[in-house]
């Protein structure tokens, strides 16, 4: 099957680069030119110079671009060039409502679709070890086997268009609680003066670990988070959750405090990095109590 690229960003050039590995890839697309230019010059596949361009180079086309417009957007430039029974695979994290949109467009246009959103981080779009959450047809997810196998370890399909979103959007509320916890746990391990590099070693092993726990409580450590799924990104995908909780006339606690938080961290211009960066918001609230104490009686480390 020949496959085009579209959206060479933190996850996609690693995707991309995984459909090449797997012998898929045939053309790359990106809205600023000059990051196809160097994975194609890399990877030695074409790029082309528009969406239509790409459409109509390729068998399917997976995407993986930023948020319900953009997906809008890409899907309505695709949809006039594509061949006849074309499967387009949107790996993006958007809403429900955009994937059957998005189906329902390109089903006009005698092409099928699925959403495919994915969850793993920027690391496991570099190993291929991405959970895929799929909504659409049996037929484009059996079509889709080979595609869907290059990106990810973990494959399931739930159900029709916009159900691969919406076990995305269950996703993102646990990661939003497991983050406030994490980085919440490590402010308060850092005030009781604990040696936090053996702390994630032994508390890693625990019932009380996770993935954000391994793998991001080491940025609070070292006060740097460097953009593996960044806040900005994080928000966007809790305002999904609110959206699609707010049709059942809810409001879920845990996403309505991230998104305060992430609104916090983006106004003060920390937007871009990765979510663990919610860790300088808890170190603060230490900060505070612990300056308000006598210097004799001060703890932190
Ligand atoms: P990113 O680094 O910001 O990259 C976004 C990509 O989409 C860029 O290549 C951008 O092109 C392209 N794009 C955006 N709007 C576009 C439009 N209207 N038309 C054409 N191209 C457009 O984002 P990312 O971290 O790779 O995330 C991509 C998607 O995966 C998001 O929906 C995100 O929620 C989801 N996701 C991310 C992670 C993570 O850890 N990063 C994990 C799971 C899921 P330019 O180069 O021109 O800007």
């Amino acid at each position: 099957m020949r496959v085009g690229f579209v959206g060479l960003g933190a996850m996609g050039t690693h995707m991309a680069r995984n459909l090449r590995r797997a012998g898929l890839l045939a053309a790359l697309y990106n809205r600023t030119a000059a990051k196809a230019q160097t994975l194609g010059a890399e990877l030695q596949v074409p790029v082309c110079a528009s969406l239509g361009e790409l459409a109509a180079a390729c068998e399917a086309v997976v995407c993986c671009v930023s948020a319900d417009a953009d997906v809008t957007e890409v899907v309505a430039a695709l949809a006039p060039r594509l061949a006849p029974g074309a499967l387009v695979l949107d790996c993006s994290t958007v809403g429900a409502e955009t994937a059957r949109a998005a189906a329902a467009t390109l089903a006009a246009a005698g092409a099928q679709f699925l959403d495919c959103p994915v969850s793993g981080g920027v690391e496991g779009a570099r190993d291929a070890t991405l959970a895929i959450m799929v909504g659409g047809s049996e037929a484009a997810f059996a079509r889709a086997q080979p595609i869907l196998a290059a990106l990810g370890r973990t494959v399931t399909r739930f159900g029709p268009s916009g159900s691969g979103q919406a076990a995305k959007a269950t996703n993102q509320i646990m990661c939003a609680g497991i983050i406030e916890a994490v980085a919440e746990a490590m402010a308060f391990a850092h005030a009781q003066g604990l040696p936090l590099e053996r702390l994630i070693d032994t508390l890693g092993k625990g019932a009380g670990s996770s993935w954000y726990f391994v793998h991001r409580a080491p940025n609070m450590v070292r006060n740097a988070y460097p953009a593996g799924f960044r806040v900005r990104l994080h928000a966007k995908d809790l305002r999904i959750c609110h959206d699609m909780a707010a049709r059942f006339g809810v409001e879920l606690p845990v996403v309505e405090r991230m998104l305060a938080e992430y609104a916090e961290l983006i106004a003060r211009g920390w937007g871009d990095e990765d979510i663990s960066a919610t860790y300088r918001l808890k170190a603060e609230l230490f900060e505070r109590t612990n300056l308000m104490r006598p210097p004799g009686e001060r703890g932190g480390a």
